[in-house]
């Protein structure tokens, strides 16, 4: 069951504020947040302080609590996530019977000995179903669960290192389309074993956080975009570009309210470049493949997808109406700093989508009923009429009120290029 203010909600603050806002006593007080600078967000996140929660209720806002059942180190605190020190056997181990490392353990985070905890082992279930069973009773709306992007393969079963709830039995008669990110070759963390013993585990997940609370939503950061740590010329992260398709198998689709669609369009320069330590913005991937990426299958109404794209610090405002423009065209949540090009859309309301996406000629638009998009993937200029539905707007990115003389407007869009209208 979704909840209103997760369909209504049209931008986020994940990430955009410090991070230890709620976590401690004495941090930044909540006040900060709710009445600073912040406009009326849906949606926030924030750790589960009682005066946090009730703060942001008061005021009509939702609070989502950052989660993620992917990894452990060695010296976890426990109970949530465990310690590895004290129980090795809850990783992923590979056939050799060497505990898999995560994606981050090679980075400069410092989670060196970092490891994947396996989905399909007895007691990771029972530990992640009780530590979201104790976030849920402290009233919060929902959980953000971060690194939801799949398992490599575990052995510890056939090693007689821990036991297993499903086998290979269990996804016999299941496509390798409902189960896997890539189901056409191999891929890392995309075991499709692991992801269906994942999907189980957020079943129950879901099922013990609806007795506390009905209506708690869980949110996916189903974004795995494979990266390495370069040593030359510059230590450091750099993503791969890979040119695969990914997208998020429908076994987790059936336990989501959402999901997360990291590095949207965007990053800065030294993620993509291994000589680079640059932070001006770089598009990647093809127009067509983010466009593809927020259309959500049929069959997922009511379900919503939150864009978060990297603007690097270059304040390219051009291309953050661009971004934010093919975000709406899935009516995407917004997620970004309000510190970046992207920051002047947080809060902004455009209302509910009016129909699907159209197109005209290369450009593609959306009416909302407060509002419309209209996005130029192409090289060349085109030519679009809008329908407003509204005698008078207001063209965010020339700043000014536009009048109708009917209801259509005609528009001429650069190249690449987004334009976004207010009713008035
Ligand atoms: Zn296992």
């Amino acid at each position: 069951m979704s909840q209103p203010w997760l369909e209504l909600a049209e931008s986020t603050h994940c990430f955009g504020f410090p991070y230890e806002i709620g976590r401690q006593e004495g941090s930044t007080p909540v006040e900060t947040f709710v009445n600073g600078d912040f406009p009326p967000l849906r949606f926030i996140r924030a750790a589960p302080q009682p005066a946090v929660i009730e703060t942001a209720h008061r005021r009509g806002i939702a609070v989502v609590s950052y989660q993620t059942f992917y990894g452990a180190k060695l010296d976890s605190p426990g109970p949530w996530p465990p310690s590895l020190a004290e129980r090795p056997e809850l990783a992923i181990f590979d056939r050799r019977g060497v505990r898999q490392r995560t994606i981050f353990a090679d980075g400069a985070y410092g989670l060196e000995d970092q490891c994947e905890l396996c989905p399909n082992c007895p007691e990771v279930v029972e530990g992640a179903v009780a530590a979201a069973v104790e976030m849920a009773a402290t009233g919060i709306d929902g959980l953000f669960l971060d690194c939801a992007f799949g398992y490599n393969p575990c052995h510890g079963e056939a090693l007689r290192v821990h036991d297993h709830l499903y086998s290979e039995k269990d996804i016999a008669g299941i496509p390798a389309r409902e189960l896997k990110f890539t189901p056409d070759i191999d891929t890392p963390n995309d075991d499709a074993l692991g992801l269906y013993a994942f999907a189980q585990l957020l079943r129950r997940v879901r099922q013990a956080v609806e007795a506390i609370k009905p209506g708690f939503v869980l949110i996916a950061n189903t974004c795995c975009w494979p990266f390495r740590y370069s040593r030359a010329p510059l230590r450091k992260t750099v993503l791969f570009a890979p040119s695969w398709r990914r997208r998020t198998p429908r076994v987790l689709w059936a336990t989501l309210d959402g999901e997360m669609v990291e590095s949207f369009m965007v990053l800065p320069r030294k993620l993509l470049d291994p000589a680079s330590d640059e932070l001006t913005t770089q598009r990647w991937q093809p127009w067509d493949e983010w466009r593809a990426s927020i259309t959500l299958p049929a069959g997922l109404a009511g379900k919503r997808q939150i864009v978060l794209p990297y603007f690097g610090t270059d304040g390219d405002r051009d291309m953050a109406f661009f971004v934010y423009a093919t975000a709406k065209l899935g009516d995407a949540i917004w997620e970004t700093s309000r510190r970046t090009a992207g920051g002047e859309f947080i809060g902004l309301e455009l209302g509910r989508p009016l129909a699907p996406p159209e197109t005209q000629g290369a450009a593609w638009l959306r009416r909302f009923d407060r509002g419309a998009v209209a996005v130029n993937p192409a090289e060349q200029v085109a030519e679009v009429e809008v329908n407003l539905a509204a005698p008078e707007a207001m063209d965010l990115y020339a700043k000014e009120i536009v009048s109708l003389p009917g209801e259509r407007l005609r528009v001429s869009l650069p190249a690449r290029s987004g334009k976004i209208w207010q009713a008035l």
